[in-house]
């Protein structure tokens, strides 16, 4: 789980770095986008194993992470169109 926050951080970060060099983060954004979002969504999974029973209760914030994770895919593009934004970019753009 922690490795995957980490990858995701420093995805981001990477974009944001480009960003400020002034070029296109398309490729960047995307890449970031798609990963971050998907290992959201297997971190909370894991987190869910983690509380058991607990997880479904409102006690604890994982229950509402796991509602929310999904929506983090939603917006701003779906997994589907970062992929055919990084395939267009990986395939002609390079
Ligand atoms: C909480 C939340 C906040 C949002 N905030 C904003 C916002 O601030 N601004 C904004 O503009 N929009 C916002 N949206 C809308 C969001 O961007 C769209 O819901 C999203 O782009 C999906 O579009 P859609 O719902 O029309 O589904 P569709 O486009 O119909 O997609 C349905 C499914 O088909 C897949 N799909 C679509 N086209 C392709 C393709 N060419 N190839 C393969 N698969 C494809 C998608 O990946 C998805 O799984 C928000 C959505 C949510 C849930």
């Amino acid at each position: 789980m922690a490795v995957e926050i980490e990858a995701s951080r420093r995805l981001t970060y990477y974009a944001a770095w480009v960003r400020e060099t002034g070029k296109s983060i398309i490729l960047e954004a995307a890449m970031a986008k798609l990963f971050a979002s998907e290992s959201a969504k297997r971190v909370v999974d894991k987190a869910m194993s983690v509380h058991g029973c607990y997880a479904y209760t409102k006690e604890f914030t994982i229950e509402r992470l796991y509602r929310d994770v999904k929506l983090g895919e939603l917006y701003e593009g779906t997994p589907e169109v970062q992929k055919i934004l990084i395939a267009a970019k990986v395939l002609y753009a390079r």
